[in-house]
């Protein structure tokens, strides 16, 4: 079975729809997403409408529970809490309730989907420190799960486990999972690349070959840009998807 696994689409259409386009020419047979479908960029009420559409099974991340109204905005810095107050004027009821609607973290035989890490959704896991504690909270509340699907931190990343050490994966465009490790894996962003490189960035797994493929997918992000600046949303949002960052 292969899983194209994405992660903060954060309202880039434009990035959306190169993805998904992408994904229809790797024989893919299902699609997750582990949050943040809204939040920054100009089109939520059309991502969401893809997402179902393509029957993409979704998790709700920080911004997708601040849209909906499940937590507040004060914790968000200053341009997101912008463009989630103009997300949230925007965003259509009907949109709102499925998001509301949405699990925190789904599972499946070989493993487990969150958006930020295993012990809370909107904790990072930036670095060995946190895979530490991320891999000793899978062994201790999900049983025989040993692979874990996160996204929040926008970035590409891997970390392994074993033989007692934790280890950082360099990975450039995918890798071999081992016999006997346990994994966490960050596909990196959708629409907002924070790895230097700008385009829209996911990952396929195949539960057979027990491979990992890193897929960047240039879009027309000059498009997202102007609807940027034509909804008024902050700028920098804007002029960090050239640099990727
Ligand atoms: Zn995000």
């Amino acid at each position: 079975m292969r899983y194209a696994v994405i992660s903060d689409i954060h309202a880039n259409l434009e990035a959306l729809q190169a993805t998904l386009r992408d994904i229809s020419g790797q024989d893919v047979q299902e699609v997750i997403c582990l949050g943040d479908m809204v939040g920054y960029y100009p089109n939520p009420n059309e991502c969401v409408d893809l997402c179902r559409k393509h029957r993409i099974r979704c998790l709700r991340g920080n911004h997708d529970d601040a849209a909906a109204g499940i937590c507040g905005t004060e914790d968000f810095n200053p341009v997101a809490q912008n463009a989630l107050e103009w997300t949230i004027r925007e965003l259509q009821e009907a949109k709102r309730e499925w998001l509301r609607r949405l699990p925190e973290q789904l599972q499946e035989d070989h493993f487990l989907a969150v958006h930020g890490s295993p012990w809370h959704p909107y904790a990072y896991i930036l670095n060995t420190c946190d895979a530490q504690k991320a891999f000793s909270h899978l062994s201790t509340h999900y049983e025989g799960i040993s692979i874990c699907f996160f996204g929040h931190t926008h970035q590409r990343a891997a970390f392994s486990f074993r033989n007692d050490e934790v280890m950082y994966i360099e990975c450039q465009d995918g890798f071999t999972l081992q016999e006997g490790g346990c994994y966490l894996i960050n596909p990196g962003s959708v629409g907002q690349a924070r790895d230097g490189r700008p385009g829209a960035s996911y990952l396929i797994f195949d539960t057979d070959s027990k491979q990992v493929e890193y897929r960047r997918v240039p879009y027309q992000l000059e498009l997202t840009m102007q609807k940027v600046f034509e909804a008024a949303l902050p700028q920098i949002l804007a002029e960090r998807l050239v640099l990727g960052y």
